[in-house]
């Protein structure tokens, strides 16, 4: 029996992974489950799944859940605030940690869970665009076994050979596909209006807002190209984005001797979160299988015509920042979020998502964070810097 923590369980990702782990109870056990303020759905979680502690981030939450609980007569610790994230992570008894926190509100307790050695299950990308190579040194000082858990990085897992040490000298090229989100096919003058409804509708994924606005506006293909080249140990150069709208091929590996391996499926995160807890097996995940001689044609187009390099120029500052020095991935990730939240809350339109990463990349003079405070500290001085930019731009 495995105990695992979901962490950011209240979100897209964190209900799937429990969809998940609902159909395996011999495999696994919850053992922790945690949210920010969402204190209605993690109740009903805490009273189906029982784990021997729930996190609120927020304490006035925590207490109405600890009230709320006891009046259930539950047997779940209440705990709250952020360190508590991390000692669920980092707690002896757990075996799997889910990080499906959104953004770099994760970070701290991937590091935790990292040192301490655990299976950890990565589906918070921020945190290791955020965290880069102090992030990959925690993994390797503790001893845990990274699995990523966004499709595209589960696939490329899926197609890489399975002794790592052949990965250097076989692969030519890691090709992350896109669907090109809800504003593929838009001119940039409809994508200047573009409401947050507009943005969060994405034609074949369903998921939280933050990643759905990444999605509309590619840069969440940009934090995939980062998240890689330190998942994957690869050059920049050998990570190459192809828009392919269906949503099948999730992404490929491009050999040497040019032989390519994909992995296909249909769009579901129940099949990479499932795929992360039973590794090297395979269980069960609730996704339907794909109906080949029913499919329409698949199609791919190049991110690099003239019309994507127009609608999508925030993909490209991924290879603009991996050039850098190493802290322009955590100054483009804070922009980043808080260009999102600001276009959320309809403070700025949908293009100045990219003009305020852009402006805040060139605003901040780079510098070679070397550990968890000081990536921290550069985290909040990018947010600091991009939020009086929002402030001078706000409509
Ligand atoms: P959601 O917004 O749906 O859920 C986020 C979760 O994190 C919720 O449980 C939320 O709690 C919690 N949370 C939010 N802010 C904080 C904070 N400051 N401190 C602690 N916990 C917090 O996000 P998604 O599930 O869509 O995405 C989660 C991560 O997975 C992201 O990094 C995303 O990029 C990645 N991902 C998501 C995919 C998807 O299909 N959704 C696909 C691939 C990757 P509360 O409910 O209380 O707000």
């Amino acid at each position: 029996m495995q105990q695992v923590s979901v962490l950011g369980s209240t979100g897209s990702i964190g209900v799937n992974t429990l969809d998940v782990l609902r159909r395996h109870p011999e495999r696994f056990r919850v053992f922790a489950l945690t949210a920010s303020k969402s204190t209605d759905a993690l109740l009903r979680q805490c009273l189906e799944f029982k784990p021997q502690y729930a996190v609120m981030v927020d304490d006035q939450c925590a207490l109405s859940l600890q009230s709320q609980l006891k009046q259930f007569g539950s047997a779940t610790e209440v705990l709250s605030g952020h360190d508590a994230l991390s000692e669920v992570a980092s707690h002896a008894d757990v075996d799997i940690v889910m990080a499906a926190i959104v953004g770099a509100a994760g970070l701290a307790s991937c590091i935790a869970a990292a040192l301490a050695g655990k299976r950890l299950l990565l589906a918070n990308k921020e945190a290791l665009v955020v965290g880069g190579a102090v992030f990959m040194a925690a993994v390797e000082k503790g001893g845990a076994t990274l699995l990523p858990i966004d499709s595209e990085h589960s696939a490329i897992f899926q197609s890489l050979p399975d002794v790592r040490e052949l990965w250097s000298e076989t692969v030519d090229k890691l090709i992350l596909t896109a669907s090109g989100g809800p504003f593929r096919t838009w001119s940039t003058s409809q994508i200047r209006e573009a409401t947050p409804e507009q943005a969060c509708a994405h034609p074949n994924w369903v998921m939280g807002r933050k990643i759905s606005v990444d999605s509309a506006s590619m840069m969440n293909k940009a934090l995939e190209i980062i998240e890689a080249k330190f998942l994957f140990n690869v050059q920049p150069a050998q990570i190459d984005v192809l828009i392919h709208p269906q949503s099948v091929i999730h992404s490929m590996v491009q050999y040497v001797d040019h032989s390519v391996v994909a992995q296909l499926g249909t769009p579901d995160m129940r099949g990479p979160i499932a795929y992360g807890l039973s590794w090297p097996t395979r269980v069960e995940s609730g996704t339907k299988p794909l109906d080949f001689a029913s499919m329409p044609s698949w199609t791919f187009e190049s991110i690099r015509s003239p019309e994507h390099q127009e609608r999508f120029p925030g993909l490209f500052l991924a290879w603009e920042t991996l050039q850098g020095q190493s802290g322009a991935t955590t100054v483009l990730n804070a922009a980043n979020e808080v260009a999102v939240a600001a276009f959320l809350d309809r403070k700025i339109r949908f293009d100045e998502i990219y003009s305020l990463n852009r402006a805040t990349l060139d605003a901040l003079a780079f510098t070679t964070p070397r550990d968890l405070p000081s990536l921290l500290v550069l985290d909040a001085e990018a947010r600091s810097q991009a939020t009086q930019f929002c402030k001078a731009w706000s409509i």
